[in-house]
């Protein structure tokens, strides 16, 4: 007797693992707790400098782990798949691409709900921009992203706007 995943599944677990990690689960409080340690060790700047290049190797992982098969996707396409990895990693809760406009809305971010738990800010989010940039920067040479909203209460969610350049 055999158990076989449809294709589509086994593509999204692997998706999960992004190839080469598995999960590790950990609450707010201890993540607030590892990053107020980093912070009381390396200072606010330099923590904030860590957090925005980790997001940013994540963000350029994601996208090689997507070409490695080759696929023949418009830009809309690339960044919706990238995306969706970080969104599965519950890096945030949601996002929306508008091209036109040149932004990217993500909402609940990680930053966003350790700041609702800790009370405590940046102003921005550090990490998710990172990985929002290393994503970006992998699909259009020389882009710049920024985050122009931070927080912004939409009901029960809190909502960032990207601005791509
Ligand atoms: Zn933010």
């Amino acid at each position: 007797m055999g158990f076989k995943l449809e294709k589509e599944k086994r593509k999204k677990l692997e998706d999960l693992k992004l190839a080469e990690s598995r999960r590790v689960v950990l609450t707010e409080g201890t993540l607030i707790e590892l990053l107020d340690g980093m912070e009381e060790v390396l200072g606010e700047s330099a923590l904030i400098a860590l957090l925005y290049s980790a997001g940013l190797r994540r963000g350029r992982r994601v996208v090689e782990y997507l070409k490695e098969e080759e696929k023949e996707w418009d830009l809309e396409k690339w960044l919706d798949e990238s995306l969706r990895l970080p969104r599965q990693e519950g890096i945030f809760s949601n996002y929306k691409i508008d091209l036109e406009k040149g932004k990217i809305y993500i909402s609940n971010s990680i930053e966003c709900r350790l700041e609702r738990m800790s009370g405590k800010s940046y102003g921005r989010c550090c990490f998710t921009q990172g990985y929002i940039s290393g994503i970006l920067n992998s699909l259009i040479e020389g882009v710049k992203v920024k985050e122009v909203v931070h927080k912004k209460r939409e009901g029960e969610d809190f909502l960032c706007i990207y601005e791509i350049k």
